[in-house]
């Protein structure tokens, strides 16, 4: 896939993180939100029930406009 952002670099997803699963919980949610792990300052698919319960944990990430799938740059 041809790389889409020059940004590409600051948005990895964590290695652990699947499109379609929450990353804390694995509920497969129609409504995922992608959050950044303060931890490891990569991105990673959440539910909005852990997002709430973590949320001092992971950031909302909104400086990008995302197209529903995961964002691989290879
Ligand atoms: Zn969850």
């Amino acid at each position: 896939m041809k790389c889409k952002y020059m940004d590409e670099k600051c948005y990895e997803f964590h290695e652990r993180d699947t499109v379609e699963k929450c990353f804390l919980c694995q509920e497969n949610s129609s409504k995922l939100f992608i959050v950044r792990q303060i931890e490891s300052m990569k991105m990673v698919h959440m539910c909005g029930e852990c997002m709430v319960n973590n949320s001092s944990d992971y950031l909302l990430d909104n400086t990008r406009p995302w197209e529903g799938e995961k964002g691989r740059s290879e």
